[in-house]
């Protein structure tokens, strides 16, 4: 029992954003217990995934020896002979084809130092931006929308701000589920007065306890967002003295936004008008006020454009620059802020700087010429697998196949492939599906590292325990493909710390934050220099360059995903508390007793006009493919709507969604897709 265990080993969560702090115990190599660390970051709090979901580590079928795909049958071979192929097919396919043939994936399972190393190959050894990860089908939206607008593409505050706010501002983001720790806060920030507006379609626990509740129709976020700045202007709910400051453009906006006022737009909405103008007054007025958002948000055809229509109300309300006033996406996974941070981006390198400015100073630093071509995000690659121009694809810890919308059209492109990679811990859906070599990685448990969470900080995560057999750290494993294509110049780190200081010199935001640094404090980037106390809030003077920040005029364009006679139905899909994404994780622990399925809600309305009951199977039709899922009658989602979650493999909720995607950075469109539904 765990009064035997004498050791324990302080690292961070790796499921969600929040980056809750905990101390591991080990017992003959394994894992034993996890418990909750009184730490600034999750102040003694864990949710039932990091506390429980922890046996995965060593599940059975975990894969720890590296195997060749031939004939169609899975082979364990050594490193050597792995590593070998795998050079060998990357020259052959560089040769044939040139180097922009190639894509590769971090992701946010793997460290800040993993992803740094990985887009570094992708550059260096490889010589192509065809580089990106798991933050494209999730938050590439927010960080688009907060770059463009603010300069910084992160959360502006930190979580203590919670307790700072008078009001707080929900958008598309349930973290009573998907972010438990900061969704107790935030509970308790309430229950203590703080006001609430929730702004999504299904009644969630905190919409229960929402002062105002908008039960936005999937898709129509820009308008309804749009109306909320009409109501502020009109009922004069503006901070003049913020606008006159720091904010361009008001005029034209304006004008433009008058044509948005909430009775125009309720209808269509799915709202009332009145709820519009009291959730305006609220977040206007209950100052300061705090924006809290999720995919509800992102994972839309106007995505970056929707997060730029609330970015918009802070800044006509003065909302920001202050603690417990700002905009945060809420990240779903821990380290997805780091993996795109450092760099695994075809347009940005290390801290999010663009290549053509950055660019010579990263030549100077790797010895190198930048490749010259544009790189392909993710989207970009499948596209690009199925017209035939991308042939190789290496991704780590992400189950790219089980992760992207329209598994149809998934399956066709990657089918295409000559050279698969998968660098995780299990045979994932993209291995089983398309995988020609597989590579034991090092879990979170088994390695030393940094991950970075939402709300930009950064945190050592350490080994509590040894990789088994021959799994290896993702690093090592970068490295040694490295010196296999002969280059091992700037590849030969000895251990993470290393590969971090390098990241330091080149990323003048996260400068300071050294290890030891961060063992002994809880720093938020950005942090120059070893003697800068950290950025809780962002913004608080002015915008970089004393610029000012242009209000964003976002017309309404409606998803070609609309509803009809044979599709009445709107699906939007996402996740639940026991579970974290692909379920490669959590459905190998004792999680998968507390929820053994993903279901399909319906309202009792819908189930009692079809005919259907609790529990039972039912066929699901969407226009791009079918699934079946057990039947949950909830009155959280609204008649007309449905919702379902995605972690099982075997039931493949993305054969049902489209290939609509965010008009600027493409992120799919997993929150719309009409459906129809039977009895199974
Ligand atoms: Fe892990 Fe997030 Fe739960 Fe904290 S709230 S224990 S980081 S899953």
């Amino acid at each position: 029992g765990p009064e035997a265990i004498e050791y324990w080993t302080r690292t961070t969560c790796v499921y969600c954003g929040v980056g809750c702090q905990m101390d591991v115990s080990s017992r003959d190599g394994k894992v034993v217990a996890v418990r909750p660390a009184n730490h600034p970051t999750n102040r003694g709090h864990l949710c039932v995934k990091g506390r429980y979901a922890f046996e995965f580590n060593h599940a059975p079928d975990r894969i720890t020896t590296p195997m060749l795909r031939r004939n169609g049958e899975w082979q364990a071979v050594s490193w050597d002979d792995a590593l070998d192929f795998i050079a060998g097919r990357l020259r052959d396919i560089v040769a044939r084809d040139g180097p922009d043939a190639i894509g590769v994936l971090g992701s946010a399972r793997a460290s800040n130092e993993e992803n740094y190393l990985a887009q570094k190959f992708a550059r260096v050894v490889l010589g192509t931006n065809n580089v990106d990860c798991c933050a494209r089908v999730c938050h590439t939206p927010s960080a688009k929308a907060l770059k463009t607008m603010l300069g910084t593409g992160a959360a502006t505050n930190c979580f203590d701000d919670i307790e700072h706010a008078h009001a707080l501002l929900l958008c598309g983001v349930n973290p009573t589920e998907n972010h438990p720790v900061v969704g107790a806060r935030i509970k308790q920030a309430v229950l203590r007065g703080a006001k609430l507006v929730v702004v999504d379609p299904r009644c969630t626990e905190l919409a229960q306890l929402a002062d105002v509740h908008l039960a936005v129709k999937p898709g129509y976020n820009v308008p309804l967002f749009n109306a909320l700045a009409a109501t502020l202007i009109e009922e004069d709910l503006l901070d003049y003295a913020f606008l006159t400051e720091r904010v361009s453009g008001f005029d034209d906006f304006a004008a433009f936004v008058a044509e948005y006022a909430p009775e125009r737009v309720a209808g269509e909405c799915g709202v009332a008008a009145a709820d519009i103008r009291a959730a305006a007054r609220i977040y206007a007025t209950a100052k300061p006020a705090m924006c809290f958002h999720g995919l509800g948000m992102t994972e839309h055809l106007q995505g970056t454009e929707g997060v730029m229509t609330l970015i918009n109300l802070a800044l006509l309300s003065g909302n920001l620059g202050k603690p417990g006033a700002g905009i945060n996406p809420l990240r779903g996974q821990n380290n997805v802020q780091g993996s795109a941070q450092m760099g695994c981006d075809p347009a940005t390198l290390t801290g999010s700087q663009l290549i053509k400015d950055a660019g010579p100073r990263f030549e100077a630093a790797w010895g190198c010429k930048l490749p010259a071509t544009h790189g392909m995000d993710l989207l970009q690659m499948i596209d690009a697998a199925r017209d035939g121009n991308l042939k190789a694809l290496w991704a780590f810890g992400y189950d790219v196949y089980l992760s992207l919308a329209n598994e149809a059209a998934s399956r066709t492109a990657m089918a295409k492939l000559d050279l698969v990679i998968v660098q995780d811990l299990f045979l994932n859906e993209t291995a089983c599906a398309f995988g020609t070599v597989f590579l034991p990685a090092a879990s979170f448990f088994e390695k030393e590292g940094t991950f970075m969470n939402s709300d930009r900080r950064v945190q050592r995560i350490r080994a509590v325990v040894p990789p088994p057999s021959d799994a290896w750290p993702d690093w090592w494993i970068i490295q040694a493909l490295a010196a296999r294509l002969d280059h091992p110049q700037g590849f030969c780190f000895d251990n993470p710390r290393a590969i971090w200081d390098e990241v330091r010199t080149l990323w003048p935001d996260g400068a300071g934050l050294s290890y030891e640094r961060i063992e002994r404090e809880s720093l938020h980037w950005p942090c120059p220099d070893e003697h800068h106390p950290g950025t809780p809030v962002l913004h608080r003077e002015r915008f970089s360059a004393g610029k000012t920040a242009a209000l964003a005029c976002i017309d309404f364009v409606p998803t070609p995903e609309t509803i009809d006679d044979d599709y009445p139905l709107l699906l939007t899909t996402g996740r639940t508390l026991y579970h974290f994404n692909a379920g490669t994780m959590s459905y190998r622990t004792p999680n998968a007793a507390l929820r053994s399925s993903d279901t399909l809600d319906m309202s009792p309305g819908d189930a009692a006009r079809l005919g259907l009951a609790d529990g039972e199977p039912v066929h699901v039709h969407s226009r791009h493919g079918m699934t079946t899922l057990p039947l949950r009658i909830t009155d959280v989602v609204r008649t007309g709507q449905l919702f379902a979650s995605f972690h099982r493999p075997e039931l493949f909720v993305n054969r049902l969604t489209s290939l609509v995607r965010d008009r600027q950075v493409h992120t799919p469109e997993y929150k719309v897709t009409a459906v129809w539904v039977e009895r199974a």
